[in-house]
């Protein structure tokens, strides 16, 4: 199985790589943000528990996303593998996930972290919200704050895999086709 942690900053590409790759390794794209967008658009309990936080920039509490991403895992097993992405966003995400993974008799192969820098993150999701429809895409501040969170709670879980030579940089400047290559080349070391 390869199970691929798509990591990096709001808005430095993973949803869209993470489409391409799906396709090429045949792997179960899940998605947290996608998820948690789902929920918000039925307008369910979990959809309006997320939107408390998710419309502020901050992360939905752990009881919420860690019993969401497990369930997801659970009710897919027979894939040949998973991309997670926009999950785990702190260490206590990551290790429920290594958990899960274990009891499924599998474990993370690799941690790639696509490489923005801030103001092209900015630049990249303001633009993303003039289309996207997200209300966490169109205020400056708001994803300033997520920048915040990602180098505060985020960013630690590269530390969490890294002593385990399981964590990867990848150059997230270029065209969508020259990152794809680039995650590929690493992906094929796995
Ligand atoms: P981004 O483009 O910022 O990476 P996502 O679509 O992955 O956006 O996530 C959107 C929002 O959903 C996040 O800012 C956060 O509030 C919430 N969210 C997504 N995944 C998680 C997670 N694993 N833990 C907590 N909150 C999450």
């Amino acid at each position: 199985m390869i199970n691929l942690i798509l990591f990096g900053p709001p808005g430095s590409g993973k949803g869209t790589q993470a489409t391409k790759l799906v396709e090429k390794y045949e792997l179960l794209h899940i998605s947290t943000g996608d998820l948690f967008r789902y929920e918000m658009g039925n307008d369910t309990p979990l959809g309006k528990k997320a939107k408390e936080y998710i419309s502020k920039g901050e992360l939905v509490p752990d009881e919420v996303t860690i019993g969401m991403l497990v369930n997801k895992v659970i009710a897919n097993p027979d894939v040949k593998g998973y991309i997670f992405d926009g999950y785990p966003r702190n260490i206590d995400q990551a290790e429920a996930l290594d958990k899960i993974l274990a009891e499924m008799g599998t474990e993370v192969s690799g941690l790639i972290s696509l490489q923005v820098d801030d103001e092209e993150i900015v630049k990249r999701i303001l633009n993303r919200g003039k289309t996207s429809g997200r209300s966490d895409d169109n205020d400056e501040n708001i994803i300033r704050n997520r920048i915040e969170v990602y180098k505060g709670e985020t960013r630690p879980v590269f530390d969490f895999y890294a002593p385990r030579d399981k964590a990867f940089e990848v150059d997230g400047i270029g065209s969508i086709e020259e990152i794809f290559d680039r995650l590929c080349a690493r992906i094929d070391q796995f």
